[in-house]
């Protein structure tokens, strides 16, 4: 796909980056698009996009792209090109057969963010139904899965509070282990907007990023915290919010349970949550935090924005709950201007979670384990659903190395790639006698597959995604699929070869499906999308035209819970072995595992992943500007180019993981959330030294 020549007629789309969800024009000669315009009617972004959206799409018709069904019998065999039926016949037949040998709960699959609901939801009920157990997870796992607990835990419902545009009316913001200039682009331009207004700006974060030093945008305060120490900081800001009475009372009394307050109240007017005694654990200054907090409890309106950074932690869940007992002390929820808004990284990250895809939830966060909402399913789906949770990702890998999990279809996802501790998700992939891939491209999951099933990209497509901002954007196909099926026929394809019959002839009638057994979506159709645009959920008969801001007068759990967030420090320390801590994240032009965005222009901008170091680290080595680094940690080794920048505090550095030669997660840790066993991606103790050559 090249940008040149005049449109004969135009798509209006959803971009399938980040979880800012921008709709964009796809302008079109027949099957070809010619370029990609940012939608003025497009109510996530305004006519607005970013490098990756407007120009970042010509991976679709990449030479890469595998269009043919493979299968083979082991992984050390070549490929063989099959049609589509016998493919899905060999899946088939090697999951029957694994079933028949050690046991319905031998199998499982992963969902991907970068799919639609619709798709979303077919691969869970695939699982439930004709799996007939409950081991379906997503890649939100490894993302925003604390966000889901965290939120459903304090809120009641596992979802941001906000619509963007609300943020033209906070007064206080706090950005919070998010980058938005690289990793949500067109919302940091928002953010950068209201800021130039003159809203005032507090950034927590170890490393200082661009938001901070944009032109006319004033930083009040940037705390610097260090890795893993997250809880200690929020903590330490409800503290000060308590200490000075600085707190909401009225809020309180009238929106929060009470007894849950006054435990939580004790829990934090200890002094050793003070921010004297925290500074000792996080590093920040204790005044700077003081006046971080009365800045934030003094504004009218304020409102915080988090990203994974708040999430990839093994207190992930305990982070995502403090914040949102901060803002429910300050008052700060149900209205616009305020609130906890998680920006989600992938397109659909909210989707996926919100489809059904985690192994003890079934859509709309209905748990497995209550018979009435198993029964609603059980009767709609005519099959009988386990009440009992299934396995995580993490336990899969674990259970495929003990020889028990031995079949895992994985739609749209690189997990070899993505996830942490390679070589141990690269011994669980080996151990398994039927990996199905289904994707773009043959991507480095699919060395250790048994069918790969080409998959669909959103060009290829109908179906929707739901942003950051709980809205729902309708994905229109612009061409046809290349390899004959789009990844919602297969999935059904798969199904029926497994005995369980669907029989969808459009992505439509999977959405009037989950809206019959989805409370929060029962009112969304196709038609209503066509009327709206969007649809922000919940939309229901109490909320017809949907949900732009939570919360307002009720909570789904009444009132609103305080949660106990004791800080407990990782595992994972710094020690003379290895005595820097590594944090990773993502740059602009480059998204996620890169699959997409190296197969396009964008990759000139930045063709590989480098090292940021301090300074003083970097002397301490002997190390300057552009020097092969060794990086080592208790997991593996990998090596990077230095860059010696001021951004990093000093005995933390940072890198990102766009690129698969990089191998960040070769050294990233095991460890992972208490709750949701989201991998520790940001915390890893390692020593950097000079080597000669990669
Ligand atoms: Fe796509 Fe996100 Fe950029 Fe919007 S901000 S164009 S959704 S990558």
């Amino acid at each position: 796909i090249i940008e040149q020549g005049q449109p004969e007629h135009k798509v209006t789309t959803t971009c399938a980056y980040c979880g800012v969800g921008c709709s964009f024009d796809a302008h079109m000669q027949g099957e070809k698009v010619v370029r990609m315009v940012p939608s003025k009617d497009g109510q996530a972004n305004h006519g607005h996009s970013c490098v990756k959206g407007r120009f970042a799409f010509g991976y679709a018709t990449h030479q890469d792209r595998i269009t043919t069904p493979m299968v083979r019998d082991h992984i050390d065999q070549p490929w063989r090109e099959v049609s589509w039926e016998e493919a899905i016949q060999f899946a088939a037949s090697k999951l029957k057969g694994i079933q028949q040998k050690y046991g319905k709960d031998s199998i499982g699959g992963i969902t991907s963010s970068r799919c639609t609901n619709e798709e979303t939801y077919l691969v869970q009920k695939l699982i439930r139904a004709a799996f007939g157990n409950n081991n379906t997870d997503t890649c939100a796992r490894v993302c925003h899965s604390p966000t889901g607990f965290g939120l459903k835990a304090t809120l009641g419902e596992s979802a941001g509070t906000q619509t963007f545009d609300s943020v033209m009316k906070a007064d206080a913001i706090i950005v919070i282990g998010a980058n938005p200039t690289d990793a949500h682009p067109v919302f940091g331009s928002l953010l950068k907007k209201r800021l130039r207004q003159g809203a005032k700006l507090i950034i927590a974060d170890p490393r200082k990023i661009d938001l901070g030093k944009s032109p006319h945008v004033h930083l009040d305060h940037h705390l610097p915290l260090r890795p893993g120490t997250n809880v200690a900081f929020i903590n330490a800001m409800a503290h000060v919010i308590v200490d000075e009475g600085l707190e909401d009372k009225d809020f309180i009394a009238q929106r929060c349970q009470t007894d849950a307050y006054q435990q939580w109240y004790n829990f934090i007017k200890d002094s050793r949550h003070s921010p004297e005694r925290t500074a000792e654990i996080t590093g920040i200054d204790a005044n700077e935090l003081r006046l971080a907090a009365r800045l934030y409890a003094n504004a009218n309106n304020a409102a915080i924005y988090y990203g994974l950074g708040v999430t990839e932690h093994s207190q992930g869940s305990s982070m995502v709950m403090g914040i949102a007992n901060l803002a429910l002390l300050t008052g700060n929820i149900g209205r616009e201007g305020v609130g906890v808004n998680p920006l989600r990284g992938q397109n659909n990250v909210q989707g996926s979670c919100d489809m059904g895809s985690f192994p003890h939830e079934l859509p709309g966060y209905q748990h497995v384990s209550n018979d009435l909402l198993r029964d609603k399913f059980e009767q709609h789906w005519q099959v009988t659903i386990d009440s009992e949770p299934g396995l995580r990702i993490p336990n899969m890998f674990d259970a495929a190395i003990d020889g028990t999990f031995k079949g895992l279809y994985c739609q749209g996802e690189d997990i070899a790639q993505s996830d942490p501790n390679t070589h141990h998700v690269q011994a669980a992939l080996g151990s398994l006698e039927c990996l199905i891939v289904q994707d773009i491209f043959l991507n480095e999951t699919a060395k250790f597959a048994h069918v790969f099933l080409p998959g669909s990209s959103f060009l290829e497509k109908d179906g929707t995604f739901t942003n950051a901002e709980r809205r729902i954007n309708r994905v229109r196909k612009v061409m046809t699929p290349l390899a004959g099926l789009a990844d919602w026929q297969a999935t059904m394809a798969l199904s029926n070869a497994l005995g369980y019959e669907m029989n969808y002839q459009h992505p439509s009638e999977i959405m009037d499906e989950i809206a019959q057994l989805t409370p929060t979506f029962s009112g969304v159709s196709y038609e209503k999308l066509e009327q709206q645009t969007s649809i922000q959920w919940p939309c229901n008969d109490e909320n017809p035209i949907g949900t732009p801001t939570m919360h307002v007068d009720n909570f789904p759990i009444g009132k609103a819970t305080f949660a106990i967030t004791e800080y407990v420090a990782t595992s994972e320390r710094a020690n003379r072995k290895f005595p820097l801590l590594l944090t990773t994240g993502r740059i602009l032009s480059q998204y996620n595992v890169g699959a997409q965005t190296r197969r396009t222009d964008n990759q000139a901008w930045h063709d590989k992943d480098v090292l940021e170091i301090h300074p003083h680290d970097a002397q301490e080595r002997g190390i300057v500007d552009g020097d092969w680094l060794g990086i080592n940690s208790r997991s593996g080794d990998t090596v990077l180019i230095a860059k010696i920048t001021e951004r990093m505090q000093p005995g933390v550095v940072y890198t990102t993981f766009h690129h698969p030669e990089s191998g960040a997660n070769v050294v990233t840790t095991d460890n992972s959330d208490w709750a949701t066993n989201c991998p520790e991606y940001k915390v890893t103790a390692v020593q950097v030294n000079k080597v000669s050559s990669p």
